[in-house]
């Protein structure tokens, strides 16, 4: 049998390792040393975000959002149930309720049009998570947030570098969340951002992510002494991780232009075939530049989707589910959360499957891969 093909496999793009070794050579092994900040501004000068700070995780980035937000017990935070945990996990952990919305049918992101009704006085923030890199309906979700007060922070951990009617994603709540970890498009193996829109956040910002201290200011000498001054952790990623990022964030069009291709080839060869059994393939509205996260089909039922993944793997191919519903997970439920509360939540995950998705998958892999589900049904 052909060797197998992975579901995901990190790729390195050729100038990790020079990165790496020059920050070695430099000593600039803790965080924020001068390529950690060569990130900062390259991210920044891309997306004309004010302010950037690479963090250990998009976990640590959401975590550091709800400290920014001043989250307290008994506040709730609007999320889509589509999503991993660490969405709302962030926000629990300052004992955060979570309100759970469904999603669109089309683009599986929070579906905006049963937004209002889940806004309550204790509503603190509301979550999108941009879901496979393609936008939410971020103007009708700016404009409810907008007239309620209520601050966004995006969930970008598929979207970075996509855009939204002609403008990044991540640019629109005041707080914005990345993640580098090895399966998204760009990596450093653990790894995240936060971006920060509005400058007002910027401050106290680095002032969590530097254990609560202000040593930034120190550092470019805006007090003659760091002291403890706010709560805060330790949120930022070693000169090394950093380094690696360079590397693959610099390469952005090779990454994005390979990504591209590979989903194109999935949707075109697949197109007649997905309509003519009733399998759905994504759906990117005319207003989303889609970020090429991954390529996913919904299949028409659990039954399906289950003997599809079996045959592929009965060929040496890793395809696979994704989110379960959050509100009926074991937390979820504690928070109240039970059958039925977001139906197209609960049809989809039953019914999507990824497949293989990384920058160096070749042709022949590709081809491989829609053979056999052609063969299989
Ligand atoms: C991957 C992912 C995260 C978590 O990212 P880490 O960098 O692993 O913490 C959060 N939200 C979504 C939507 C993700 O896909």
């Amino acid at each position: 049998m052909s060797t197998t093909i992975p579901f995901n496999r990190p790729v390195t793009v050729g100038k990790e390792f020079t990165y790496i070794q020059e920050t070695i050579e430099n000593m600039d092994l803790s965080g924020d040393g001068a390529i950690t900040k060569k990130c900062h501004s390259l991210l920044e000068d891309i997306l004309q975000v004010p302010k950037v700070l690479l963090t250990t995780s998009c976990t640590h980035a959401l975590e550091m959002a709800a400290l920014l937000l001043n989250m307290q017990p008994g506040d709730e935070v609007i999320v889509p149930s589509f999503t991993f945990v660490s969405t709302i996990n962030a926000f629990a952990l300052r004992g955060v309720r979570p309100i759970f919305a469904d999603i669109r049918p089309d683009t599986l992101n929070l579906d905006e049009s049963k937004l209002e009704k889940l806004i309550t006085p204790q509503t603190k923030a509301i979550v999108p998570v941009h879901y496979a890199g393609v936008g939410c309906e971020m103007d009708t979700i700016m404009d409810i947030a907008g007239r309620y007060k209520i601050p966004v922070v995006e969930d970008n951990a598929h979207g970075l570098f996509a855009k939204y009617k002609g403008k990044y994603l991540g640019t629109f709540g005041c707080l914005a969340t990345q993640s580098f970890h090895e399966t998204k498009n760009f990596t450093c193996g653990e790894g995240g951002a936060l971006l920060i829109n509005e400058p007002y956040y910027i401050e106290r910002a680095e002032i969590i992510r530097e254990k609560g201290t202000n040593r930034s200011r120190f550092y470019r000498g805006q007090v003659d002494k760091y002291t403890w001054v706010d709560i805060g952790s330790s949120y930022l990623p070693s000169g090394i991780l950093a380094a690696f990022l360079y590397a693959q964030i610099e390469a952005r069009q090779q990454i994005q232009g390979k990504r591209q291709q590979i989903w194109e080839y999935y949707y075109n060869h697949l197109q007649d075939w997905a309509q003519e059994k009733g399998v759905r393939l994504p759906i990117v509205p005319p207003e989303c530049e889609q970020a090429y996260h991954m390529f996913y089909m919904l299949m028409p039922s659990l039954e399906k989707r289950q003997a599809l993944i079996a045959h592929l793997r009965s060929q040496g191919i890793s395809s696979v589910f994704h989110y379960l519903p959050l509100h009926l997970s074991q937390m979820g439920r504690k928070f109240g959360g039970s059958e039925g509360d977001c139906p197209v939540t609960e049809s989809v995950s039953d019914r999507l499957l990824r497949l293989p998705f990384y920058n160096n998958l070749t042709e022949e892999d590709l081809a491989r891969v829609v053979t056999s589900i052609k063969d299989f049904c």
